[in-house]
């Protein structure tokens, strides 16, 4: 392809997306496609000869299009939100052309530089303490990951690795072996709540997780967590990472940082903060309530992908001591090295699990710029009155209880009686498909997650979605005996 071609080619893209965009309403938010339904419409081998870019685009409607679920759509209130902006996709799209892999200052010093000056930005507007920024005094700084699982494990295996080396320095004739020995002893904590990611960083770094029982608020108490730790103690467990939630990924619940942080200080332990939905709430002053007691972590971490208009991926990682990182993370090879590596800005390589690393730092600066701090405000606010909008709803009709109010962009409830009135409900909701929620089953009672999803939601969509839920209730309690 040509630079002509690419012209036109992007440039029929990009109103594609607009039109696929501004319509999206329309479209039914789940596909009716049955698994395998691509094979019968694609070839089974690649072309041997080159296509038209037009061909292809046509393709898009025929192929891809059906099987889609459409994530935008204002009637998607599944999970929670995957951020879309017309400044994020630009973003992606000045990365991905302009194409550069920024591992080291020198192979790309706009990417580093970029990224360090965006993450202290992204710090400042969410109320961060200082320990954790570049520009302040000290090693903290932030680093975009792909995901919030993927910070989850990075921190895991440095919070292993950093008990290893104190343990060395504290006993140098300690040998491999005994270091080894030592290594799977090592435990990490998180709340029966935290995000099926936090139990998969342990299972990837070969630490076991112990996923403690939340208590009636779905929170992790600092005393549960600390019995667990004495327990293990007792056996000779070694604690060595705790992982709090702020916005579980169930009802949203937040644990006590302050409480827990006083538990991994007394111990020790490496404490992470995953705020992986909630974080981008901490742009609104009134919301940090949640994150009291941050300055005492050793990392926190948040998705602007998920919730702050920034396109997937990518997810904002602050620690306190990046030279933690650095030790954990380093493995010189002589085609690493540059001249200005001492000069004070980092070689995110060693910040990271993977090598190659993508200028996310972009679509973060577009969008920044282009709404402004206000505006992203506003839009976060506006999400939450629209959660707080569906609850009043729900209150309306004693058919349904509430199970844990609206918080943040989220609300959960229940049809009253046993769970299987929730459970017939969420089983027509899925069949009609007009909109798309989850259930999840918490502490024995089955409920139904309805979260505020697109950036395109209204208060008629709100209503949308309410309409549905009472029709398909109706049908509930036609079906089902007194
Ligand atoms: N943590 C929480 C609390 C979440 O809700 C989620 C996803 O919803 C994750 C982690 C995983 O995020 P990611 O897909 O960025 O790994």
């Amino acid at each position: 392809m040509d630079a002509q071609s690419f012209r036109e080619f992007g440039k029929a893209a990009i109103d594609y997306l607009a039109d696929y965009l501004e319509n999206v309403r329309d479209k039914q938010v789940l596909p009716n496609v049955e698994p395998g339904y691509m094979r019968k419409l694609l070839p089974e081998e690649a072309p041997e000869e080159p296509e038209d870019w037009r061909e292809v685009l046509k393709d898009m409607d025929r192929a891809i299009m059906p099987g889609l679920t459409h994530w935008h759509s204002p009637h998607f209130h599944a999970f929670y939100p995957t951020a879309n902006s017309y400044p994020g996709i630009v973003g992606e799209m000045m990365s991905a052309g302009l194409g550069t892999i920024g591992f080291t200052w020198m192979s790309s010093p706009a990417s580093t530089e970029l990224e360090v000056i965006t993450l202290d930005w992204l710090g400042k507007m969410i109320g961060l303490p200082p320990q954790f920024l570049s520009c302040s005094p000290g090693y903290g700084g932030g680093v975009l990951q792909g995901s919030a699982s993927e910070a989850t494990l990075l921190c895991l295996l440095v919070a292993r690795e950093r008990y290893v080396q104190r343990l060395h320095e504290k006993n140098p004739s300690l040998t491999e072996q005994e270091l080894r020995a030592t290594k799977a002893k090592l435990v990490a904590y998180a709340s029966d709540q935290s995000n099926s990611s936090v139990e998969k960083a342990g299972i990837l770094g070969s630490v076991p997780m112990r996923l403690i029982p939340a208590d009636e608020k779905f929170q992790m108490s600092g005393s549960n967590l600390r019995a667990a730790i004495e327990a293990d103690l007792k056996e000779g467990l070694v604690p060595c990472i705790v992982i709090s939630t702020l916005g579980t990924t169930p009802t949203c619940a937040n644990d006590p940082l302050r409480e827990i942080a006083a538990v991994c200080s007394e111990f020790g332990i490496w404490h992470h903060v995953d705020a992986a939905y909630s974080g981008a709430a901490l742009i609104c002053p009134e919301y940090r309530y949640i994150c009291e007691g941050i300055e005492l972590a050793d990392s926190f971490n948040f998705n602007p992908h998920k919730w702050m208009l920034v396109n997937f991926d990518c997810s904002a990682l602050w620690v306190k001591d990046s030279r933690e990182l650095v030790a954990a993370m380093s493995v010189d090879r002589a085609y690493l090295v540059h001249t200005q590596q001492d000069a004070g800005m980092p070689d995110y390589r060693n910040w990271q699990i993977p090598l190659g690393r993508r200028f996310r730092a972009l679509k973060l600066w577009f969008v920044l710029r282009i709404y402004g701090v206000k505006k992203l405000q506003e839009y976060i606010r506006a999400q939450c009155k629209l959660a707080t909008d569906f609850e009043m709803l729900l209150r309306g009709d004693d058919r349904f209880e509430i199970f844990t109010p609206a918080h943040m962009g989220l609300v959960t409830f229940r049809l009253k009686g046993p769970n299987e009135n929730t459970n017939k409900l969420m089983a027509n909701l899925q069949k009609s498909k007009k909109i798309y929620v989850v259930g999840a089953e918490v502490g024995g009672k089955a409920m139904i997650r309805f979260a505020i999803c697109s950036r395109f939601t209204t208060f008629s969509d709100v209503e949308f979605a309410w309409n549905e839920m009472v029709n398909q209730t109706d049908k509930v309690f036609l079906t089902l005996p007194e």
